[in-house]
């Protein structure tokens, strides 16, 4: 087997997965004001930003080669419904038509994050009801304000709307809403499988959105469920999704490679904040090679058999493979 391994050019010749900057999908956090860039305290290096600077952002992003960014928002102000979610003058919304009018746009696949969690006061990702064991989110009327902000999203200059929210029937209810704005050639990218993960901790300080009370077990799924995660597929398919994204990614790489054997749809696959974060405490540390330890972590979700990443390290893997 050394024969193959005696250099690098052999090594590349025989080389069975790539890993290219067009693979990955850089995620912005948009926020009110002008000129803010304010970094999230576990995500070092990840800003939450307003809408002049995320313009600045998505240009840089361009100029390295990345493949598209997946927007997420942090409104004025919350309320129970997460109206702020398809506010035709919502953060995310403005943020899209600015970036979609810079010249980034062109090179760039903007995808928005369809969910209200960001949006509601209460943190969860759709509407609340009381019940007599406490209170619950409620399925089908989450459905149409979900619909509703995709179809908002789009409107506004979204190439592809990203479901995340793990409400049943969401795909089916997004596309009508779709096809009926007139953005029949809009795509759906749906969260298909989202497992309840302690690895989104740091992700809901960039986004603010940690739940006030209660956990996401009722909607995410189990960890444990693999057969159920491709039951969650193959739903998402029938209702109409384009592309399929796996998240966590790094603790389910086994989940990634069933669905590839599976199913013959473009996948993504999300590193998650506690992913990225774990990976910036150890180099911090100066415990683990940080270019190698990013490359290496892209390139295994890459194997598992997903087409592209979303990641927090776009632009310095970006950078390394330049
Ligand atoms: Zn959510």
């Amino acid at each position: 087997m050394r024969r193959l391994r005696r250099s690098e050019s052999m090594r590349a010749l025989v080389r069975e997965t790539t890993l290219e900057p067009g693979d990955l999908i850089y995620p912005l956090f948009l926020c009110p004001g002008e000129g803010v860039r304010r970094e999230v305290g576990s995500m070092p290096g990840v800003f939450q930003l307003s809408i002049d600077e995320a313009v600045r952002e998505a240009e840089g992003a361009a100029a390295l080669g990345i493949g598209g960014l997946l927007f997420f928002g942090l409104p004025e102000s919350k309320d129970e419904e997460g109206t702020g979610a398809w506010d035709q003058n919502g953060i995310v919304q403005q943020g899209l038509r600015a970036i979609k009018n810079s010249t980034a746009a062109k090179k760039l696949v903007l995808i928005a994050d369809v969910c209200l969690c960001e949006y509601t006061s209460h943190g969860h990702c759709g509407i609340i009801a009381e019940t007599a064991e406490g209170w619950t989110v409620k399925n089908d009327p989450t459905l149409d304000l979900l619909a509703k902000t995709g179809a908002s999203l789009a409107l506004a200059g979204a190439d592809v709307i990203a479901p995340s929210d793990m409400m049943d029937g969401r795909v089916g209810a997004i596309r009508t809403a779709l096809d009926i704005a007139g953005c029949e050639d809009t795509p759906i990218l749906s969260y298909a499988s989202k497992f309840a993960s302690a690895f989104y901790g740091p992700f809901r300080e960039a986004a603010d959105s940690a739940p006030q009370f209660g956990d996401r077990k009722s909607y995410q799924m189990d960890g444990a469920n693999i057969r159920e995660a491709m039951r969650e597929i193959d739903l998402d398919l029938g209702e109409g999704t384009d592309m399929i994204l796996m998240k966590p990614a790094m603790p389910y790489l086994d989940v990634i490679r069933a669905a590839r054997e599976r199913v013959d749809v473009p996948i993504g696959a999300y590193q998650v904040s506690g992913e990225y974060s774990m990976l910036q405490a150890a180099f911090a540390k100066g415990w683990l090679d940080r270019d190698r330890a990013i490359l290496e972590s892209l390139l295994g979700i890459r194997r598992a058999g997903a087409d592209f990443a979303v990641t927090y390290f776009a632009k310095d893997a970006a950078k390394l493979l330049a």
